[in-house]
């Protein structure tokens, strides 16, 4: 079976048979993606990175067709979601980072514009035909965080080890905090 995230059709095309694509393609099929997450745990010493990272499942789902009733504006409805291997930038030591986005675009050809489509964001097109699959690696480099950390503290070193240390200096911070919540 061939992959729909891999054909290429022009927008017109995957908008006018309202195309669904259900998503489950490893992280290792992306190639900018992996050399993204490659470089990232390059910080790790080689016998900690993860060995099985590239295998990590981008599941989701990108839904085409037409923003307006007319079928003038192709435009694609997406959800992803993906679990991929990280280096915590505040403890130095491996996590899973979980992202997730969702984006409704408006496929449009270089400097052409639509008016009126508030909740749509523009994706320009550079060339006639389109790839499914460049935009899902797109919208999850843009879901990838400035810089990895962990969600949980009790689980990142760094924060574990200053809450021991500094017990006494980060109270006065926790009480302030809940006061300003409180008005
Ligand atoms: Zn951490």
């Amino acid at each position: 079976m061939s992959n729909l995230l891999r054909d290429r059709r022009t927008a017109a095309e995957w908008a006018s048979v309202r195309q669904v694509i259900e998503i489950a393609e490893k992280i290792g099929s992306f190639e900018q993606l992996s050399s993204i997450i490659e470089a990232d745990l390059a910080a790790l010493e080689a016998d900690r990175i993860p060995p099985d990272w590239r295998d990590s499942v981008v599941a989701g789902r990108l839904a085409f067709g037409f923003a307006d009733a007319r079928a003038n504006v192709p435009a694609v409805e997406c959800g992803l979601a993906v679990t991929v291997d990280a280096v915590c930038q505040r403890c130095l030591q491996a996590f899973r980072l979980e992202l997730a986005t969702e984006a409704k675009l408006l496929l449009l050809d270089l400097e052409e514009t639509a008016d009126g489509y508030d909740e749509y964001e523009v994706w320009e097109l550079e060339e006639n035909a389109l790839r499914p699959q460049d935009i899902v690696e797109e919208l999850l480099i843009m879901a990838m965080p400035f810089a990895a950390m962990h969600v949980d503290s009790a689980a990142c070193k760094a924060l574990s080890a200053e809450a021991d240390d500094n017990d006494e200096m980060t109270k006065p911070f926790a009480a302030l905090r809940a006061q300003m919540t409180q008005d």
